[in-house]
């Protein structure tokens, strides 16, 4: 037994699943979970020593690499003046400026502990300013697991939600109603039969949670025109894409503006930050300037705050982004010949460090359906073949990619080789 085993097994017996999030476990993929006890760089190493070339980057958050010495050292400095006050301090403003600055339209942001508690917060602002219930998601978006966003479509379009989970009420249900993402003409039906209801339409601008899946043109600009048609509060979940896909967000990348964003991940340089903001009419609906309530005894926390600031520096460096695009691009296209080269058929998508590969005969997926319908089997043997082979992928057929700037040439080629030997075996 190796010490992954070893550990998991002890994991199980005090944490349900032995993991404190689900994808962890690797249920979809089968086996043990790896257990790591260090990364550095473009490496995760694991309770054996084990060395991993890392495509995961803790779901997204480490686009500098990990450990980065000036992170680290940011967060040492400031940890030595104390973990939490739960009053205000002068580097939450450092940040919510660089925030400001960086995303078009932000006027102000408010920070929280993670992903899901901004868009959950961002979602009762939505509402609490536009005084409706309705919200509009989409099929595959994931945006964290607040009760109004674990919901799946009813059985037609227009239907009203059901939970995804038991626990969350069918009264709440009711009002998140789910579209497919892509589809321009759903999202204007919708909004033709009950836009006056809509408080808000809550979207990934580049879906990462259904594998990698871009927006088509012209889907991010319906939204836009629908939401100001019908007086509805669109919401950019930026969770994942902010300061993945550019220094601007999906939102510069697209020229796309939503009135309230979410972010998390990088710009908590992978401390739990996250963080939701807007325009200021908006925004100043929050307590204690308005009348909506939002709160965290740790939020805005000095440590954490660091860790995003100094990330966020790093990210901003004229030049930063362009080889990690280039090698995102080079490793998919690696893929995607290799994969060809065994006659095995596989295609991927990518926007900016974000990427996808797809077990289909389909030249392009565009939407949830297509993502279902690729060859998951074939993923997890693919998965595991490049596990051991010292590649570390998601463990799920579901999970976007990510590319840091720590990743190198060599660490490129030495995954394509390896996955020139896996597909060889598929
Ligand atoms: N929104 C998006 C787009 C996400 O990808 C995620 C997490 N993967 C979340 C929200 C939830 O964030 P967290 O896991 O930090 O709660």
């Amino acid at each position: 037994m190796n010490r992954s085993e070893q550990l998991f097994q002890e994991a199980q017996q005090c944490i349900p699943g032995g993991v404190n999030s689900p994808v962890r476990a690797f249920r979809a993929v089968g086996g043990t979970p790896v257990f790591f006890e260090k990364a550095q760089g473009a490496y995760t190493f694991d309770a054996d020593g084990k060395r991993y070339i890392d495509y995961v980057q803790s779901w997204g958050p480490m686009i500098v690499g990990h450990s980065h010495p000036e992170v680290i050292a940011a967060v040492i400095e400031k940890l030595q003046l104390g973990l939490s006050f739960g009053a205000p301090t002068e580097i939450e403003t450092q940040l919510a400026g660089k925030l400001c600055n960086l995303l078009p339209g932000m006027d102000m942001v408010r920070f929280v502990n993670s992903g899901t508690e901004a868009t959950m917060s961002a979602i009762r602002l939505a509402r609490g300013f536009t005084g409706r219930d309705k919200i509009i998601k989409f099929e595959g978006c994931y945006h964290g697991h607040s009760d109004s966003l674990l919901i799946k479509a009813g059985s037609g379009a227009l239907t009203m939600g059901v939970p995804s989970s038991p626990g969350v009420p069918e009264a709440l249900a009711e009002h998140t109603i789910t579209l497919n993402y892509n589809d321009i003409a759903g999202v204007e039906q919708a909004f033709s039969e009950i836009g006056e209801q809509v408080a808000g339409v809550i979207v990934e601008p580049v879906a990462g949670n259904m594998n990698c899946v871009p927006p088509i043109p012209g889907f991010l600009e319906c939204l836009r025109e629908q939401c100001d048609k019908f007086g509805s509060v669109l919401i950019i979940d930026e969770v994942m894409t902010g300061f993945r896909v550019s220094h601007t967000g999906a939102q510069g990348h697209y020229g796309v503006q939503a009135d309230l964003t979410t972010l998390g991940k990088v710009m908590g340089g992978g401390m739990p930050v996250g963080a939701f903001g807007g325009k200021r009419e908006i925004m100043e609906y929050i307590a204690p300037l308005g009348p909506v309530y939002q709160a965290g005894t740790l939020s805005g926390n000095p440590v954490a705050m660091a860790a995003g600031l100094k990330t966020l520096e790093l990210i901003s460096v004229d030049g930063f982004y362009e080889p990690i695009f280039k090698r995102t691009e080079a490793l998919v296209n690696g893929l995607k010949e290799r994969a060809a080269a065994a006659g095995i058929p596989f295609t991927t998508n990518h926007v900016g460090s974000m990427w996808g590969g797809f077990f289909t005969e389909a030249e392009q997926i565009t939407n949830f359906q297509q993502v279902m319908d690729c060859d998951g089997e074939r993923f997890n043997q693919f998965f595991h073949g490049m596990l051991s082979e010292g590649v570390y992928l998601a463990p799920a057929s579901y999970e976007a990619g990510f590319m840091s700037a720590a990743h190198t040439d060599e660490d490129i080629q030495e995954t394509l080789n390896a996955a020139e030997r896996v597909f060889a075996k598929l």
